[in-house]
């Protein structure tokens, strides 16, 4: 598929061969020869012994790639690891829609992250507050020569916040340490500078001091991204309509925003995974942020516009890295962030979030329309064919017929696979 311009719009990349479709990402994030190998080289057990413990192999996953993506005016192909089925065509489906009004735009606060000190035993605890922030100068002073790299790269401990509060063993004080980790994740240097705090925190507040760890509630580590649905794009005025009864129920229901708020991470949890973030750092922050009101809702917003296209929008806490843990360590976590062609953090966040956006966004336009198990099933279709024994050419032929016969079942593919082989 010869490339004229540089763009991640392509219309039947899923129909070409794995080896097309190598080329094209090749061309379009001027992949090496050694990056192509990365493609089909699994990570080493050198390497995973050096990650985990008790290592006997590496456990693989699908790692595809959505098209279409316009985020800020740039192109991006977004690499996606997953094992569910559907996700990275309704990724890339709904990039598409979004492009026609200017894609997807983003914004992010600074990569602060919050890391949590819990002082027990302290007998006047307001006096004790004012104390720790008097001496706050100091304490930043001691937490950043934790991290002189962080520090030189501008980022480092910039402030800090006590609560008070009230718990079953009496009043407690948790002090807020605030860094700004730059393009970290950040957990390992702010658990660092947590505990160095400890001791002096101890001689201010004659208290003790027991937990002192990061927050996942990175509520100061957040992004937005928005997009425009065209109106004629979607289907007309009463597709969007449908589309705002349904989204309203994750808006008010709990039991329906835990299933949205996970076709959200369906799209996020592969990019993070695949640019080897930490996807259950990201998880917690996500669903507790989705329940900072006191009620569990909705990570994104829709509304119609005066043209009468539909507006999207997620807000959601992003404490991702391109340094440190395994996105330094992976060979295919760097692979994906060079398909990315991103170099900050920040940057990967709002990736992050657009996807999560055009996910969340596919998957309700396709529950207010033809529902979500048409798309599901001709994937699904061929996992019902691979556990009824088909093979090879089989699988696709059998597949297609089931889908057909709309009995995508494995008792009946079974049967359906007898037949096929006595013809031919
Ligand atoms: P890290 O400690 O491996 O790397 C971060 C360090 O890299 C910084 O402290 C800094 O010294 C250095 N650095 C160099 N260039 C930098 C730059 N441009 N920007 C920022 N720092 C730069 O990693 P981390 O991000 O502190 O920790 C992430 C790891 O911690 C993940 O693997 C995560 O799974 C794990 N973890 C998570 C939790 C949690 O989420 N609750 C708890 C513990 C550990």
């Amino acid at each position: 598929m010869p490339q004229t311009e540089r763009t991640s719009i392509v219309s039947g990349f899923y129909k070409l061969p794995i080896e097309k479709r190598r080329e094209f990402v090749t061309q379009f994030s001027n992949l090496t020869q050694e990056d192509l190998k990365s493609f089909s080289s699994g990570l080493d057990l050198a390497t995973a012994d050096r990650m985990i413990e008790n290592v006997l192999g590496t456990f693989e996953l699908p790692l595809g790639v959505a098209v279409n993506f316009l985020i800020n005016k740039k192109d991006y192909l977004i690499p996606m690891a997953t094992e569910e089925s559907s996700v990275v065509a309704a990724a890339s489906n709904a990039a598409k829609i979004a492009r026609v009004k200017g894609g997807f735009s983003t914004i992010s606060s600074k990569p602060l992250m919050i890391g949590q000190l819990q002082v027990l035993h302290v007998k006047d605890v307001v006096s004790a507050a004012q104390n720790i922030m008097q001496h706050k100068t100091q304490l930043l002073a001691l937490a950043n020569a934790q991290d002189k790299i962080l520090v030189d790269f501008g980022g480092g401990a910039k402030d800090i916040e006590v609560r008070i509060l009230d718990s079953p063993l009496g009043h407690m004080i948790v002090v807020h340490l605030i860094v700004d980790v730059r393009d970290a994740m950040g957990a390992n240097a702010v658990n660092t500078m947590c505990e160095a705090l400890a001791p002096i925190l101890e001689e201010i507040t004659a208290g003790n001091v027991r937990l002192k760890i990061l927050s996942n509630l990175a509520d100061k580590r957040l992004v937005k991204a928005t997009a425009i649905f065209d109106k004629e794009k979607m289907g007309g005025d009463s597709i969007i309509d449908a589309f705002l009864e349904s989204y309203t129920l994750a808006s008010i229901d709990p039991y329906r925003a835990a299933t949205h708020n996970k076709g959200i991470m369906n799209g996020i949890d592969a990019v993070i995974i695949a640019t080897g973030n930490d996807f259950r750092a990201i998880e917690a922050g996500a669903h507790a942020y989705a329940a900072r009101t006191g009620l569990y809702t909705s990570l994104t917003t829709y509304h119609k516009n005066k043209d009468g296209d539909l507006v999207g929008e997620i807000e959601l806490p992003m404490a991702v890295g391109v340094i440190g843990g395994a996105a330094n360590m992976h060979p295919k976590a760097k692979l994906c962030r060079k398909i990315l062609g991103i170099s900050t953090a920040q940057e990967l966040a709002e990736v992050v979030a657009s996807v999560g956006l055009a996910q969340n966004f596919a998957a309700l336009f396709a529950l207010s329309t033809v529902g979500i198990q048409k798309g599901h099933m001709s994937l699904h279709a061929k996992n019902i064919a691979v556990m009824a024994g088909a093979q090879g050419e089989e699988i696709e032929r059998l597949a297609d017929q089931l889908v057909q016969d709309g009995k995508v079942k494995l008792d009946y593919a079974k049967i359906l696979l007898e037949k096929i082989r006595k013809k031919s």
